[in-house]
C-alpha cells in the first residue's frame, strides 16, 4: 500500500471478506446471516460494505435507523434490510423503498399497522422483537396475545422474523443470564407460533453471542462488530482482519523549548527540549478529546507517539522528541484491532465507540 497523503480511514474489504467467511465457518448451513452495517458500516461506508457482502450472497442487512436504510437503497441495494429501531414518523418512508421495520411496542405495532393499511399493503414483511432483559426494546411476554390480535386483525403486515438481544453475550460471567434469555426467547417464541398459525425466522446472537453461544444460533444471527474484525476476546479477534485504518500525515514540525507551552490553555508545557509534530485530525474527525495529554498516541516510522497537551477540533499534536521523521511523513492511527482496543482502554471506551466515532469529514478510500 503506498504512504497516504492526507487523512484517510483505508477500508479493507479482503479482511471483510474474510471476517464473514470466519463467522459462517462458525454457523450450521442453514443458518442465515444478518450483517449489521448501522453508523456508517460501524464507521467505514455502509453502502461499500454492503454492496461487497450483497456480492458474498448475505442474506439480510440490518442498520439503526429508516435514514440509513434509504442511503442503501439509494446505492443500489436489493438485500431485505430490517430498520432496527425505526421512527414513527418513517413508516411510509419505509414502504416506499421496501424496508422492513422492527415492531416493538404496542405503540409503534397500531402506528405501522395503520400506515400499511393506508397504503392497501399485503403481508408487509416486519420484525417483532421481544425484552427478554436487555430492557432497550421490545415487547414483553404478556404482549403476546395483543400482538396476535393485531395480526390476525390484518391482512397489511406478515411477521417475517421474531428476534431479542442478549444482554451480556461477551461476558462469561453472565453465562447464566444468557442462558436464561436463550430459554425465554424459546417459550415466547413458541407460545407465539403456536397462536400464529407460521413459524418465521428466530434469531437472538449478535458476534460474541455467535461465539460464545453457538447453539441458539435458531434461523439466522446478527453480526456487526466481528464483520470489522473485532471478537470477544484477543483469541477470536486473532482469528479476525481488520478492516479499517485510520492514517494521516505530519503537516509541520515543531522545536519547543524548555518552558513553552503547545495547544489551547497551556496544557503542554515543555520540561525538556521537545519536538512535536501537528497532525490533520481532531475531535471533529472523531479523536475524541479524552486523548489529549498523552491517553492517546499515533505511530510513526513503527514508533508510539504521543498526544500532547490538549486535542483540538481540526488538529493534534504529538512528541517526536525521539522519532526521526519529517514534515510529509505517513501517521498511523490504528491499523490493527489490537492498537484500537489499547486506545479504547485508555479512555475508557469500547472499540465499537472507538470506530464508529471517525466522522463524515475522514475521507474513505476503499481496497
Ligand atoms: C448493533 C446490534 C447488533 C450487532 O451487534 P455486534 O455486537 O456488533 O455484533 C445486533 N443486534 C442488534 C439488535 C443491534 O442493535
Amino acid at each position: 500500500m503506498s504512504k497516504v497523503q492526507e487523512t484517510v480511514l483505508e477500508i479493507d474489504l479482503n479482511a471483510l471478506k474474510h471476517n464473514f467467511k470466519y463467522i459462517k465457518s462458525k454457523l450450521n448451513n442453514n443458518t442465515k446471516i444478518l450483517a449489521v452495517v448501522k453508523a456508517f458500516g460501524y464507521g467505514t461506508d455502509a453502502c461499500e460494505i454492503a454492496k461487497y457482502l450483497e456480492k458474498l450472497k448475505i442474506d439480510y442487512l440490518a442498520v439503526a435507523y429508516t435514514k440509513e436504510g434509504v442511503a442503501l437503497r439509494d446505492a443500489g441495494i436489493k438485500t431485505p434490510i430490517l430498520i432496527l429501531h425505526p421512527q414513527t414518523t418513517t413508516f411510509k418512508t419505509i414502504i416506499e423503498r421496501c424496508l422492513e421495520p422492527n415492531l416493538y411496542s404496542k405503540r409503534v405495532l397500531d402506528a405501522f399497522v395503520a400506515i400499511a393499511e393506508a397504503e392497501h399493503q399485503k403481508n408487509y414483511p416486519i420484525h417483532i422483537k421481544f425484552n427478554t432483559g436487555l430492557n432497550r426494546l421490545g415487547f414483553k411476554e404478556d404482549a403476546i396475545s395483543f400482538i396476535i390480535s393485531k395480526i390476525k386483525s390484518t391482512t397489511s403486515i406478515k411477521i417475517t422474523s421474531v428476534f431479542s438481544h442478549l444482554i451480556a453475550s461477551e461476558d462469561l460471567n453472565e453465562q447464566s443470564f444468557s442462558d436464561q434469555q436463550i430459554v425465554a426467547f424459546k417459550n415466547i417464541t413458541k407460545c407465539l407460533f403456536d397462536q400464529l398459525g407460521y413459524k418465521p425466522m428466530l434469531h437472538i446472537l449478535n458476534t460474541s453471542g455467535i461465539l460464545n453461544y453457538p447453539e441458539a444460533q435458531f434461523d439466522m444471527v446478527r453480526s456487526g462488530i466481528g464483520l470489522y474484525g473485532f471478537g470477544n476476546n484477543d483469541t477470536d479477534t486473532k482469528m479476525l482482519q481488520n478492516v479499517a485504518s485510520l492514517k494521516s500525515i505530519i503537516s509541520q514540525i515543531h522545536h519547543i523549548k524548555k518552558g513553552e507551552s503547545v495547544g489551547y490553555n497551556k496544557a503542554f508545557v515543555a520540561d525538556r527540549t521537545t519536538k512535536t509534530a501537528t497532525i490533520p485530525i481532531g475531535h471533529a474527525d472523531g479523536i475524541h478529546r479524552a486523548f489529549g495529554n498523552g491517553k492517546g498516541f499515533v505511530t510513526i516510522k513503527g514508533k508510539k507517539a504521543s498526544i500532547v497537551g490538549n486535542v483540538c477540533m481540526d488538529m493534534l499534536m504529538v512528541n517526536i522528541t525521539n522519532i526521526d521523521c519529517k514534515e510529509g511523513d505517513e501517521v498511523i492511527l490504528f491499523d490493527n484491532q489490537k492498537t484500537v482496543n489499547e486506545l479504547a482502554e485508555n479512555i475508557n471506551s469500547i472499540s465499537y465507540e472507538i470506530i464508529t466515532a471517525i466522522s463524515q469529514r475522514v475521507k474513505r478510500i476503499v481496497k
